[in-house]
């Protein structure tokens, strides 16, 4: 039995592609974000959209900012500063804040960023976090000539696709065999599953039945032979042996030792 996020993960990364409802409604929630960066005409343009802490952080690690007028940016929320968020650099800070949702432009006008934390900081950690959050701040250099511009990263196009959002949350998932020689082989799906199972050595052959202390055979039932295995059942048994040689011999093909 194979762990459900394995199951889940895509075909090339070694899973069986079976869709993780979880990753994929992530995917189409940071679709929200996207389309309110692009859309003001949007009837619900300006408010607030139902995403998560994790949703957000998708978002960010998806997209990538260039400041112009900052009037598209989210001060708190977007990743415009160094690549970051200033509510994930300045975590304390933007408890603090009343006001979460406001531009980049609005905010540094004026220093109101500053202003809204004013007679707020009460600890060293805000404080700390304030002081680092200020000298990023003082780079920054608002042109009022373009508008802010937003990229997505895992697209060649640089736009979102429901599909990249998908595939990004498996980033850092890597396969441990040769994917393609299972799922490319002119066979039965069934056929296909098996062989799946059988490389991860999942198949409920006696070695794994004694991993769990249930009920098994020492020895092989068909050739009496040693503790079965998925090796064995498979590959050394002497019954699987002479279904190759059979399989060979109808191919006229020969085993390379
Ligand atoms: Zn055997």
């Amino acid at each position: 039995m194979v762990n459900w996020p394995t199951v889940n993960r895509p075909k090339d990364l070694g899973g069986l592609g079976v869709l993780d409802l979880d990753k994929f409604g992530r995917a189409l929630r940071v679709r929200w974000m996207w389309l309110e960066w692009h859309a003001e005409n949007k009837p619900w343009a300006g408010l607030e959209i139902p995403c998560t802490e994790m949703d957000r952080l998708l978002f960010n690690a998806s997209t990538t900012i260039t400041i112009g007028n900052g009037k598209k940016t989210r001060f708190w929320h977007h990743a415009w500063l160094d690549g970051e968020a200033p509510r994930n650099l300045a975590p304390h800070l933007f408890e603090l804040v009343q006001r979460k949702h406001k531009t980049v432009a609005q905010e540094l006008a004026n220093n109101s960023w500053i202003s809204a934390l004013q007679y707020k900081i009460t600890n060293a950690t805000q404080l700390e976090e304030f002081v680092s959050l200020w000298i990023r701040i003082q780079g920054v250099a608002l042109n009022s000539e373009i508008e802010d511009t937003i990229t997505w990263k895992w697209t060649p196009d640089d736009i979102y696709s429901a599909r990249s959002a998908y595939r990004a949350q498996f980033i850092g998932s890597f396969r441990n065999f040769n994917t393609e020689l299972i799922w490319r082989a002119r066979t039965e799906n069934k056929c296909k599953v098996f062989a799946w199972i059988l490389i991860q050595d999942k198949v409920l052959t006696a070695d794994i039945l004694v991993r769990r202390g249930w009920p098994h055979q020492a020895s092989c039932a068909l050739c009496n032979g040693p503790i079965d295995t998925g090796q064995h059942l498979c590959l050394l048994c002497p019954f699987a042996q002479a279904v190759w040689s059979q399989v060979l011999s109808w191919e006229n093909w020969s085993l390379s030792q």
